[in-house]
């Protein structure tokens, strides 16, 4: 039995999130998102995901990097970047004519 520091509810499902170093004990995911999930730099909303960084800011998605001055973001997989860092390269076209 442990206490959540969100919301103080007493609850024998708490449970233990460990973030740089600290500990938090939280009864339930929404008191946790709530307390310690990053914040969007430019909406404010909760990351669940992965997120964005930039600048040592986090961003919930491409859309709002872009809008707060951050070029060249891209959340989808590293090979997915690659494929898009040059945009003049096309690696889907065939050399077939
Ligand atoms: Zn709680
Ligand atoms: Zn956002």
């Amino acid at each position: 039995m442990a206490t959540c520091e969100k919301c103080g509810n007493a609850y024998d499902k708490s449970f233990e999130v460990k973030i740089g170093g600290k500990v938090h004990v939280f009864d339930s995911f929404e008191c946790a998102i709530a307390a310690v999930a990053p914040r969007c730099t430019h909406c404010g909303i909760a990351i669940i995901g992965h997120g964005l960084e930039a600048s040592g800011k986090m961003y919930c998605c491409n859309h709002c990097a872009l809008h707060a001055g951050e070029a060249g973001l891209n959340d989808r997989d590293d090979t997915a970047s690659d494929r898009r860092a040059d945009p003049d390269s096309n690696v889907f076209s065939s050399n077939a004519t």
